[in-house]
């Protein structure tokens, strides 16, 4: 014993040593950050995502195999501590027992057992890696961009951990001082394979090895204090403190920008990397470089620069800096900043809860607000929202167009809604200015008024939610926006409010209350949904075979997948498919995060890629319930020449279609 203890104590002391130091050196750099607003509320709620994302590993089996494998590896360390201080035991005391578990032979099995289990994990994992070598695949692999040569060198340092492990288990039991039995069978089968060596020997292995296994366990704790394997301790954290009660939907107001309280030191958005709260620093050092984001974004799908995993990681490494320079363009180029179209499929796909479409908002929004700093073509658009009220600067005179040729009247409210209106008919800047997106409107219109449900609209009075303007970065433009539609919608007393516009719907329900707008707010697939659940509206036959597509405001955002999927569904006739990209995996249409009035100048255009996809399918409808991916998908079948066997329709007018023709549908 005296030859084996001081060994593995000093590589303890010097490795622990290296291990807070560095984390105390993170924690300061976390603390470092500006304020994060509602991070530590809904106690309740965290301790359940924490016992299903981190316990569970609910978020890693969003991939089948990969997650198998993880969480086998996590469960398996789970059990693995018990050799740890295990070993510590053996090295001041043969024949040593955990307090209070002692040596039951399912001990020794659970241990062996989860230790083989891990070198199984190892090899899918290598496979894995193997796979999808970034050197043969290129962008293809979700590893483009990681730190591939330190992953290896992790697997192998794990697989060592193992295998320093069983070495000393086997020679244990042939020195007579292992304390399980035949329970802990692989120890035992290596042993077979030392006896021979006879006694000495074994007792020189032990020894040795028991050293190597604490020698290996604590080289790795520095490895992952250095790489990016420090997600094992930062991903509990990170979980812990992930954005309550949906990651998607709202934006954070941070760092705070209160148009009361605001004067000419405020920054806006983030400038510098300690611009950004201390959670965004959380999520920056969190990452595991797993690239699950960067295979599902559209932009990097489609040959663009933008990566959220590379995004992430930039900033990472000027985290680390001593200097720091202005994030935009020395950190994140511009190209990379202006081509999110924050669909949100990064944050949804991300197993560590990294909230990347935040720390990009934020840093357009320190580039629109304290520089002025934004793509050309986004200048026509903000002017238009500030003077005219509409991205397209049509103006309100336009606003109740739509409703002409219309067999009932509209009503539009003057004052208070009726007591006998249910509904508020918020239209949107493209449901009421824009040629295809007026039909959609005109339909929820007509199946409304048939269904015999009430409403009203705005009209005039309506303006835009501010959700591009938003999403491209200018905060103040935003808040102004939705400031005067709160005040118009309370003034009007309006309680219930039918959206047809996913990106109206999200800041009407979701971002609207931070301001004081409080509203019961669903989307027109929901209401349509439930009037044929209802039986106030009877579905016809329609032959035609349909593909939907979600749009993220309403799926991913919003977690609406069922109800415009029921209402095609209701629809006899209708063969409705799936794309291979749906639900919480589907492929935006480009025009989100006010991509609509950009151009794209680098790759693909991502509209072409989902329509692509879409025709794919062989469908000769492409359905959706959004009027930006309406549109979108619509220019993207006529380029393809398509225009005349395939249509785009909103759900809400498939549903009509299928009850009788309506005139110029
Ligand atoms: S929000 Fe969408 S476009 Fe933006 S980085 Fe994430 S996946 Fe890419
Ligand atoms: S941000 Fe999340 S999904 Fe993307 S590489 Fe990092 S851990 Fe993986």
């Amino acid at each position: 014993m005296l030859t084996r203890y001081p060994i593995g104590l000093v590589a303890t002391a010097i490795a622990l040593f290296i291990a807070v130091a560095r984390l105390i050196h993170i924690f300061k750099l976390i603390k470092a950050g500006s304020k994060a607003t509602g991070r530590t509320t809904s106690f309740a709620r965290r301790a359940k995502v924490e016992l299903e994302e981190v316990g569970g590993q609910r978020r890693l089996f969003q991939w089948t195999v990969p997650g198998f494998a993880h969480a086998i590896t996590f469960w398996g360390f789970a059990v693995l501590i018990l050799t740890i201080i295990e070993a510590y035991g053996d090295l001041f005391q043969k024949n040593f027992a955990i307090p209070g578990i002692g040596h039951a032979a399912f001990v020794g099995f659970i241990e062996d057992f989860s230790a083989c289990a891990v070198l199984v994990a190892l090899i899918i994992f290598s496979v894995i890696r193997l796979s999808a070598d970034p050197r043969r695949k290129e962008r293809a692999s979700r590893f483009y961009g990681s730190h591939t040569k330190t992953a290896w060198v992790t697997l192998g340092m794990i697989a060592l951990v193992i295998i320093t492990l069983f070495v000393y288990r086997a020679a244990q039991t042939n020195t007579g001082d292992f304390p399980y039995g035949w329970w802990a069978f692989a120890s035992h089968g290596l042993a077979k394979a030392l006896h021979s060596l006879g006694m000495g020997a074994n007792r020189t292995i032990e020894t040795v090895f028991v050293d190597l296994n604490i020698v290996v366990i604590m080289s790795f704790l520095v490895l992952v204090v250095y790489s990016k394997h420090l997600h094992i301790f930062m991903a509990p954290l990170n979980v812990a403190f992930t954005r309550q009660p949906s990651r998607l939907g709202a934006l954070d107001k941070t760092p705070a920008i209160d148009l009361e309280t605001m004067d000419e030191d405020t920054i806006f958005g983030a400038g510098r990397i300690d611009h950004f709260t201390w959670k965004q620093l959380l999520d920056i050092v969190t990452c595991t470089e797993c690239g699950r984001c960067q295979s599902q974004c559209p932009a990097w799908n489609t040959g663009k620069a933008l990566s959220p995993k590379l995004v992430i990681m930039d900033l990472r490494n000027e985290l680390f800096k001593k200097e720091h320079k202005a994030l935009v363009p020395y950190v994140i180029a511009d190209d990379v900043l202006w081509a999110c179209t924050t669909c949100g499929a990064c944050v949804e796909e991300c197993p560590v809860d990294i909230e990347h479409v935040d720390a990009i908002v934020d840093m357009r929004r320190y580039e629109v607000l304290n520089k002025s700093r934004f793509p050309s073509e986004a200048a026509l658009m903000l002017r238009n929202v500030e003077n005219r009220g509409d991205p397209w600067g049509l103006g309100a005179a336009k606003r109740l167009e739509w409703t002409e040729g219309l067999d009932f009247e509209v009503p539009v409210i003057d004052g208070e809604i009726g007591d006998d209106v249910e509904y508020l008919f918020w239209v949107g800047c493209a449901g009421a200015l824009d040629e295809r997106a007026r039909k959609t409107t005109q339909s929820v219109a007509r199946l409304l008024h048939r269904a015999g449900v009430s409403f009203a609209v705005l009209g005039p009075a309506e303006t835009c939610t501010g959700d591009p303007v938003r999403r491209l970065g200018n905060e103040y433009l935003f808040q102004m926006q939705a400031q005067q539609n709160i005040e118009t919608l309370q003034s009007a007393k309006v309680k219930k409010v039918v959206a047809s516009c996913p990106h109206c719907f999200n800041s009407l329900s979701k971002e609207y209350p931070s301001l004081g707008g409080n509203f019961e707010v669903i989307h027109h697939s929901q209401l349509l949904a439930r009037l044929v659940a209802e039986n106030k509206l009877y579905p016809g036959h329609l032959a035609a075979k349909v593909a939907y597509h979600d749009p993220c405001y309403l799926g991913r955002h919003n977690q609406v997948y069922g109800p415009p999927r029921s209402v095609i569904e209701s629809l006899p006739g209708v063969d409705s498919i799936e794309m291979g990209r749906c639900r919480e995996r589907s492929f935006c249409c480009g025009a989100g995060g006010a991509r609509m009035w950009l151009e794209e100048h680098q790759g693909k255009r991502i509209n072409l890629e989902r329509t692509d996809e879409a025709l794919g399918t062989g469908a000769d409808v492409v359905s959706t319930a959004c009027p930006y991916c309406l549109i979108m998908l619509d220019d993207a079948v006529k380029e393809r020449g398509r225009a005349e066997d395939v249509k785009v329709l909103d759900v809400a007018q498939l549903l009509e279609r299928s009850m009788e023709p309506a005139p110029g549908n």
